[in-house]
């Protein structure tokens, strides 16, 4: 069973650990540097980038953390755990840092501001089955992608608007700013998406994660 953490700084800790488990991991909060040595791969949760780099020196994981993906370590990171992967961050904070991770820019809080949070099926290569239900709160998207990045998931069309009860901002048509935009990517070890699947009780990407932590070991 592979043992997986879940960086437990700040963000949807719990959510991740109970879908991880779900998936069949060894599933465990991380905190400490040795904690971080204990686990085979890493999941970098929801929340609040900014709040997290900081959080990150405090409790001196940045360089532990930096080291281990140096390594191959797999990380997997959602919304805010995307912006920390990511190589280059647009309306970030002038002090916010994430980790040598994925080549690729995210800009921060792209799809509108958490009261325009939204749905939407988003296809992931890869992952068999219908589109996943994607939920986006505050979330970013990726910009731009180096040449060592797969995309595997994009913002296709607005489903949303024939959805009942679901908020939309930024996708005011399927030609909107949001239409066609990335929101999952993998390089090699490193995987991003910008919704939370973690919130929808669909494991399949935990699976798919769970998968490369195996393929790794
Ligand atoms: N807007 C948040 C950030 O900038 C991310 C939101 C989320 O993780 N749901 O970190």
């Amino acid at each position: 069973t592979p043992v997986i953490g879940v960086l437990a700084l700040q963000g949807d800790v719990r959510e991740h650990l109970a879908a991880l488990a779900g998936a069949g991991a060894d599933a465990r909060p991380v905190r400490r540097p040795a904690e971080l040595d204990a686990v085979d791969g890493l999941v970098i949760p929801g929340g609040e980038s900014t709040t997290m780099s900081k959080l990150a020196d405090i409790f001196e994981m940045r360089e532990p953390i930096d080291k281990r993906i140096a390594g191959g370590m797999p990380v997997y990171g959602s919304c805010a755990g995307m912006i920390m992967l990511a190589a280059e961050v647009l309306d970030g904070r002038p002090d916010q840092r994430g980790f040598a991770g994925i080549e690729m820019t995210v800009r921060r809080n792209a799809f509108g501001r958490q009261v325009d949070s939204f749905e939407a099926p988003v296809e992931i290569t890869g992952v068999e089955g219908e589109p996943f239900h994607a939920v986006f709160i505050r979330a970013p998207w990726v910009e731009r992608v180096g040449a060592g990045v797969e995309v595997l998931g994009r913002v296709t069309e607005d489903d949303s608007r024939s959805q009942p009860g679901v908020r939309r901002a930024g996708l005011e048509s399927s030609s909107g700013p949001a239409a066609g935009r990335i929101v999952a990517v993998r390089q090699g070890h490193l995987l991003a998406t910008s919704f939370h699947p973690e919130l929808t009780g669909d494991l399949r990407l935990h699976r798919y994660f769970v998968d490369l932590v195996r393929a790794a070991a």
